[in-house]
């Protein structure tokens, strides 16, 4: 099946120029027969007038004749005299006619009237009588004839179907006449009729030839008009529309040549600007294709694109790298499969409205994840891409960040920071849930003078060694903190006054057994606990516990107290 790219232009450019031949022949044609059909209407009217003319002469001559001889008083002369007429060639029939529609000279009508009117026997009778009515005596032409006194023809048809022409010429009574033929103005009418088949055959001819004429007027017309129209139109038309479907197939190197100064002409100019343009505009677009190419191909992060139909068209070094896959695997295996898990990035594709990251855990690696489908200005999806960033170095340095500004330095406790952090935390929970929640506070005791006697760096050991001691013996979900040199606070959800007492007594006892390099030390503890105490804020919390160390401190170190009041 031949594609239609290539079957419209052919297709189109025979139809127009077939159209516009047809249209001028159709018109030619038109044309032509009204002007031949004119020109033998014209022919025709032109011959019967003639002939109409020539025999209104010749019926006159006949007319004129007829009286001359019928002056001398001889109807044979005047039979003789008309009968020559019956033989002229285009004369189809000759009578003369009386009034009374009998031929005349063929009875005795006349000759006894004649001779009644001259009160003598003057003209013998014919001993052959013939009764020939030619017309009615009340024919409408022949009453015509003789009331007008003037020539009436008309045209009709033979029993053959020849065209004739007669002429009814009145034969009028002159001041010579009428000794004889006194009662009427007009004697009678002289009928002479034609046959028109010379003229008809002529017209044929002529028609015959026209219509040749017009055939061979045709013919060099359409050839004619068909080279003229392939030169100037069609042939123009062609070029354009072949540069156009080879523009259309991507050769973008197309120039139409400017022959002429019409439409055409600037049709093919316009399409040469059209042209020079995409190929600009094509030149453009490679120019920053090849850029955002080079800035794919050189990003960090791992660039994945598919096309409408969800192939893989795109994968960057990076995404190799990242994914450990070559281009081709992830192009085999499919956008979906990226992290070898399709119904997790499919869930990705479809959640993909806002602009949160995703991170992935994949081979041993942390990657933030950017799942998105393309779309054209309409809305459409054109394709979808995944952005894959590798941030495992950058969660590690966060989570040390973080850690570090959460934790003591010396100690690895939490520092002061997020000690207030958990507290609020805590105690909101604790009054929404109505939950115990208690916090123990400790103070190294005479620990001056244990920096003085055994050196800082000696402290410090010891410090480290108490804040492990007390971290391990808390329970996993308490917060030991260093609240400040060294003092320590425990934060203790959902324990109240005597649990907390407990595990007050168990880090005091903890401490109290603990060597460091042959070396001992104690510490007073006080504890305060919700709701146990009718406190508002966690300052209050933490300052009843301070109070009660101190009372600790008063009671003689090493022991607990616990608080009682805000
Ligand atoms: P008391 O039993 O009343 O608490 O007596 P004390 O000497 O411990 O008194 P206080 O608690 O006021 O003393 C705090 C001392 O703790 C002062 C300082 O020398 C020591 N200290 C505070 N922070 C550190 C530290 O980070 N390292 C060392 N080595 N010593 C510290
Ligand atoms: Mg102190
Ligand atoms: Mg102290």
């Amino acid at each position: 099946m031949r594609s239609g790219k290539l079957a419209f232009p052919q297709f189109f450019h025979l139809r127009i120029r077939h159209k516009i031949i047809l249209a001028v022949s159709i018109a030619i044609s038109i044309a032509m027969l009204i002007a031949d059909g004119l020109h033998s209407w014209m022919q025709e009217r032109s011959a019967l007038l003639e002939r109409e003319h020539s025999l209104t002469v010749l019926t006159n001559s006949i007319a004129e004749g007829i009286e001359a001889i019928m002056m001398t008083g001889s109807t044979e002369a005047a039979i003789s005299f008309t009968g020559h007429f019956k033989n002229i060639p285009y004369i189809t029939d000759f009578k003369i006619i009386r009034y009374d529609g009998h031929e005349a000279f063929t009875d005795n009508k006349t000759i006894e009237q004649v001779n009644i009117t001259l009160e003598k026997e003057r003209y013998e009778r014919r001993r052959e009588e013939q009764h020939a009515p030619i017309l009615q005596s009340n024919d409408e032409r022949l009453v015509q004839a003789l009331d007008t006194n003037e020539i009436v023809s008309y045209y009709h048809e033979s029993d053959g179907g020849q065209r004739l022409l007669t002429f009814l010429a009145p034969i009028k009574t002159s001041a010579d006449c009428r000794d004889c033929h006194a009662s009427k103005r007009t004697r009678g009418v002289i009928q002479l009729t034609t046959s028109l088949s010379a003229i008809d055959d002529s017209l044929v001819a002529s028609r015959k030839h026209s219509f040749l004429a017009l055939i061979a007027t045709l013919a060099v017309t359409i050839l004619i008009a068909g080279n003229l129209l392939r030169r100037s139109v069609t042939g123009p038309i062609e070029q354009l529309m072949s540069g156009m479907q080879k523009i259309s197939q991507g050769d973008l190197e197309q120039t139409v040549e400017i022959h002429r100064n019409d439409e055409l002409g600037e049709m093919a100019r316009i399409f040469n600007v059209m042209t020079a343009e995409i190929r600009q505009t094509q030149a453009g677009l490679r120019r920053e294709q090849d850029k955002l190419t080079t800035i794919i191909h050189g990003a960090d992060e791992g660039i994945v694109v598919t096309d409408g139909i969800g192939n893989v068209v795109l994968v960057n070094p990076a995404a190799e790298g990242l994914l450990s896959k070559t281009a081709a695997e992830i192009i085999a295996k499919g956008f979906l499969e990226l992290f070898d898990n399709p119904e997790e990035m499919q869930k990705w594709l479809k959640q993909r409205t806002s602009n949160e990251n995703i991170i992935k855990v994949y081979n041993n690696r942390l990657f933030q994840v950017y799942v998105s489908m393309i779309q054209d200005a309409h809305g459409l999806a054109i394709g979808s891409a995944a952005l894959i960033r590798d941030v495992t170095e950058e969660k590690r340095l966060e989570e040390e960040l973080r850690r570090l500004s959460t934790t003591d330095a010396l100690t690895g406790l939490y520092n002061r920071r997020h000690m207030d952090y958990v507290l609020t935390t805590e105690f909101s929970r604790a009054s929404r849930t109505n939950t115990p929640f208690a916090v123990m506070m400790f103070d190294i005791d005479h620990f001056k003078k244990f920096n003085d006697t055994y050196g800082h760096d000696q402290g410090d050991r010891v410090l480290q060694c108490v804040a492990k001691s007390f971290h391990d013996s808390l329970r996993k979900y308490d917060t030991a903190c260093r609240y400040g040199g060294e003092e320590f606070l425990a934060i203790l959800p959902h324990t109240n006054m005597d649990g907390a007492i407990s595990v007050a007594e168990r880090v005091r006892t903890d401490v109290e057994n603990m060597v460091v390099d042959g070396l001992k030390v104690t510490i007073s503890l006080g504890v305060a606990a919700y709701p146990e105490l009718a406190i508002e804020t966690t300052e209050q919390l933490v300052e009843a516990a301070d109070k009660a160390l101190y009372c600790s401190k008063n009671r003689g170190r090493n022991c607990v107290t616990r608080a009682e009041y805000a």
